[in-house]
């Protein structure tokens, strides 16, 4: 995204996405993100997943915009279209076009097979912000072709023609893979001047164990190349407990902060919890999303889903700030996690400052205020 015009439209989403944060801190009635479903079919066949089928059409365009409507009028902030493969919808630009119009921030989760530079350039036509490609190793095996080898050509091609933000992302897992591609895969990434992340997901028979010295070391490794803030809140918070074979204490804000819409237009906790609550989105409210913000979920000490994670951190530093600012800038991990300058701000605003009671007094008030 080296041109004049690439550049402009990063400033502007980034004080579109500031207005976002804003908006999320100043009303926890409004989902934050929303991941919908226009196409369940998916041209490829990864073997851990249960997201794809290899039959079902396109969800009606008409069906699709009343939907992304129907999430404005809710007060959606941002909403990704998922899958299966999206890009498979014959009709992606234009719902994308719709989030923009009704105020959202529009991303995609895709695998990347379909990009071309024509497909590239009506994406940014359309007014794409985001666009996320998980890659699972370097060469292609018998569980994934989400590979380095076969998508590299694809992030040249995004990185020469997008004016959308890329972010790739990477697992980490005992069992899974080999542990030195994920960093690999985010070393080039950074080459290419995308974000990275970095997942860590349950072994093979689906356990949460700690990670190997090795792959902790790529993990650590990962997270120094140098992302955000919320990158590094969602490492500190959520992560390090799974990458100890811990489980975490914390609020899924699932079904309130973050709607999962499959293809049926039914609202999900998330696409690993399918039939919660289960309810049509033309007749969600304000009574679920409320319900949601505080119902107890039972999968989650053991949850790997990091969208959710990140969404519901949010709610953790609106409703507790100064202690979850502690967790973020406290802990033995910081030793071979670097922080970003935000984080260091932080640390020093609450923290070191000779001032930091009066700092930590204003933030206080500032939170309450937000409630
Ligand atoms: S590309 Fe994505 S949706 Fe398709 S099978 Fe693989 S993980 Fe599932
Ligand atoms: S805890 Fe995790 S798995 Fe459970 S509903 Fe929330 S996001 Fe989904």
């Amino acid at each position: 995204m080296s041109t004049l015009r690439g550049r402009a439209g990063g400033v502007t989403r980034r004080v579109r996405m500031a207005r976002v944060l804003a908006d999320a801190f100043r009303s926890r009635h409004r989902p934050i993100l929303a991941q919908i479903v226009p196409m369940r079919r998916c041209n490829l066949s990864c073997t851990y997943c249960n997201e794809y089928d290899k039959a079902s059409d396109p969800v009606p365009v008409d069906r699709m915009l009343a939907r992304i409507d129907r999430l404005a009028d809710l007060g959606t902030l941002m909403v990704d279209l998922s899958g299966g493969e999206p890009l498979l919808h014959p009709d992606a630009d234009q719902l994308i076009a719709r989030i923009r119009q009704r105020g959202m921030m529009a991303g995609l989760l895709t695998n990347g097979y379909l990009l071309s530079p024509d497909r590239i350039r009506r994406l940014n036509r359309a007014g794409l912000d985001r666009l996320q490609i998980s890659i699972d190793n370097i060469v292609p095996d018998d569980v994934s072709v989400k590979s380095l080898k076969v998508l590299d050509r694809k992030l040249e091609l995004l990185a020469e023609h997008a004016r959308f933000d890329v972010n790739i992302n990477t697992v980490v897992g005992n069992g899974i893979g080999q542990p030195q591609d994920a960093l690999v895969i985010a070393k080039r990434a950074r080459e290419l001047g995308f974000g990275t992340s970095v997942g860590v997901i349950h072994d093979v028979a689906g356990q949460i164990v700690p990670l190997d010295a090795e792959r902790r070391q790529v993990h650590a490794s990962i997270s120094n190349l140098g992302r955000g803030f919320y990158s590094h809140a969602h490492d500190h918070v959520f992560q390090q407990n799974l990458i100890d074979g811990k489980s975490n204490d914390w609020q899924c804000r699932a079904g309130a902060r973050y709607l999962y819409v499959c293809e049926d237009g039914l609202v999900h906790w998330c696409s690993q919890q399918r039939g919660m609550p289960g309810i049509a989105l033309d007749r969600y409210g304000v009574a679920d999303l409320e319900r949601e913000y505080r119902s107890v979920k039972s999968c989650a000490p053991h949850c790997t889903v990091s969208c959710v994670h990140r969404v519901s951190l949010v709610d953790e530093i609106r409703e507790s700030p100064l202690e979850t600012l502690g967790r973020l800038t406290s802990g033995p991990e910081r030793a071979t996690r670097r922080p970003p300058a935000s984080v260091k701000l932080l640390t020093w605003l609450f923290v070191t400052s000779r001032h930091h009671q009066t700092f930590r007094r204003l933030a206080s008030r500032a939170f309450r205020l937000a409630r």
